[in-house]
C-alpha cells in the first residue's frame, strides 16, 4: 500500500490526468517515497479501468501487466540496466545505450492505444552522454509519451534536463506521521518507533529499512562497532565493519559524527540518543574542528561508497582518520 503522506500528492497528480505534462520530476529526500509514487502514477496511468479517483484498479490486464514488469507501453530506465554494451549490473550511472534503446519505443505508437510511460529512477543517475541524448525527446515529446523523473537532489541534475520538467516536490511527514504509520507497517511500539525514526533522520522508509530484521542487526554491528573506537584495535573494528556493504555503513557512520559534533557544541544527540553517554565521553576526548575535518572527508567519499575498490581497505582507512581525533 502506498504509504498515507504520499496519498495527497498522488491524489494531486491524478488530478492533472489528462493535463500532465509530459515530462514531470518528482524531487525529494532520500526515503520519502519517490520511487513508490512514481510507479503508482505509472500504473495508474496505465490502468485501463481506472477507480474514480483516477487511482490503478489492480485488476485489469494492464494492472496485470504492469504488476508483473511486463507493460508493454512502459519502460523503467535504472543503473546498471540493459546496455548496448551488454549487461553492467554493477554500474551506478544510467548510460547512453539505455536512452537509445528507448527510441524505437517512443516512436511507435502505444500498444494498448493510451498512454506510453519511461520512468528513469534516479535521474540524477543518467551519466552526461545519457542525459545528452535524453534532451531531444523530453524536448520534443513524441505523442502521448510521460516521462517521469524521480530524484533525490536537484543539483545533480544538468539544467537542460530540470528545465523541461514540471518538478513536483516531495517532503517527509511530520514526526508523528512517520511514527504512527512505521507502528502500523511494522507493528512496533511507538518508542521503537521513533528510534528508528531518529536513526533514519526522520525518512520513514530508511527507518522501515533500518528496522527489518536482516537491517537491524547490521545497524546493531554498525554503532556498536562505531561506540568501541578508539579503545578497540582498529583492526578489530574494521573486521566487524567490512561484514557490511560501504553503502550501508557510511551514511550510518555520517550520522554519528553529526551526532558527535552536536554533543561536542554542548546539544544533543540526534540521530543516535540511546548513545548519549558514550558520544559525551567521545566528544570530551576530541574537538570540533577535528570532528568538522573528518565529516567533511567522509563527505568526499561516496565514490567509494558505490564503487568500493577494496572495501576492507576503504573501511581500515575510514576508521583510522576516525580513530586519529582522539589522539
Ligand atoms: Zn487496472
Amino acid at each position: 500500500m502506498l504509504p498515507d503522506w504520499l496519498a495527497a500528492s498522488l491524489a494531486a497528480l491524478l488530478r492533472l490526468r489528462d493535463k500532465l505534462p509530459h515530462a514531470l520530476l518528482l524531487v525529494g529526500p532520500d526515503g520519502v517515497g519517490k520511487s513508490a509514487l512514481a510507479t503508482r502514477l505509472a500504473q495508474a496511468l496505465l490502468c485501463e479501468a481506472p477507480q474514480v479517483d483516477g487511482d490503478a484498479c489492480g485488476q485489469c490486464p494492464a494492472c496485470g501487466w504492469f504488476s508483473q514488469a511486463n507493460h508493454p507501453d512502459f519502460r523503467l530506465l535504472t543503473p546498471g540496466g540493459d546496455d548496448e554494451e551488454g549487461k553492467e549490473k554493477t554500474s551506478t550511472e544510467i548510460k547512453i545505450g539505455q536512452v537509445r534503446s528507448l527510441s524505437e519505443f517512443v516512436s511507435i505508437g502505444a500498444h494498448r492505444g493510451g498512454r506510453k510511460v519511461v520512468l528513469i529512477d534516479p535521474a540524477d543517475a543518467l551519466n552526461v552522454p545519457a542525459a545528452n541524448a535524453l534532451l531531444k525527446t523530453l524536448e520534443e515529446p513524441p505523442g502521448a509519451t510521460l516521462f517521469l523523473l524521480v530524484s533525490g537532489k536537484l543539483d545533480g541534475l544538468p539544467a537542460t534536463i530540470r528545465s523541461r520538467c514540471v518538478i513536483h516536490a516531495l517532503t517527509l511527514p511530520p514526526a508523528e506521521q512517520a511514527s504512527d504509520w512505521l507502528c502500523r507497517e511494522l507493528g512496533i511500539p511507538s518508542a521503537d518507533a521513533q528510534a528508528w525514526l531518529a536513526a533514519a533522520a526522520g525518512s520513514p522508509l530508511r527507518a522501515a529499512a533500518l528496522a527489518d530484521p536482516g537491517q537491524a542487526a547490521a545497524y546493531r554491528l554498525i554503532v556498536a562497532t562505531l561506540a568501541k573506537l578508539p579503545d578497540a584495535s582498529v583492526l578489530a573494528a574494521a573486521e566487524a565493519l567490512s561484514q557490511v556493504a560501504p553503502r550501508a555503513w557510511v551514511p550510518l557512520m555520517q550520522g554519528w559524527v553529526a551526532d558527535l559534533a552536536r554533543v561536542r557544541a554542548g546539544s544533543h544527540a540526534r540521530r543516535f540518543p540511546e548513545q548519549s553517554a558514550r558520544l559525551a565521553t567521545l566528544a570530551n576526548l576530541t574537538g570540533l574542528e577535528a570532528i568538522i575535518e573528518f565529516s567533511r572527508w567522509l563527505a568526499t567519499q561516496s565514490a567509494s561508497v558505490d564503487h568500493p575498490l577494496n572495501p576492507r581497505l576503504f573501511c581500515e582507512d575510514t576508521l583510522l582518520r576516525y580513530r586519529s581525533m582522539f589522539l
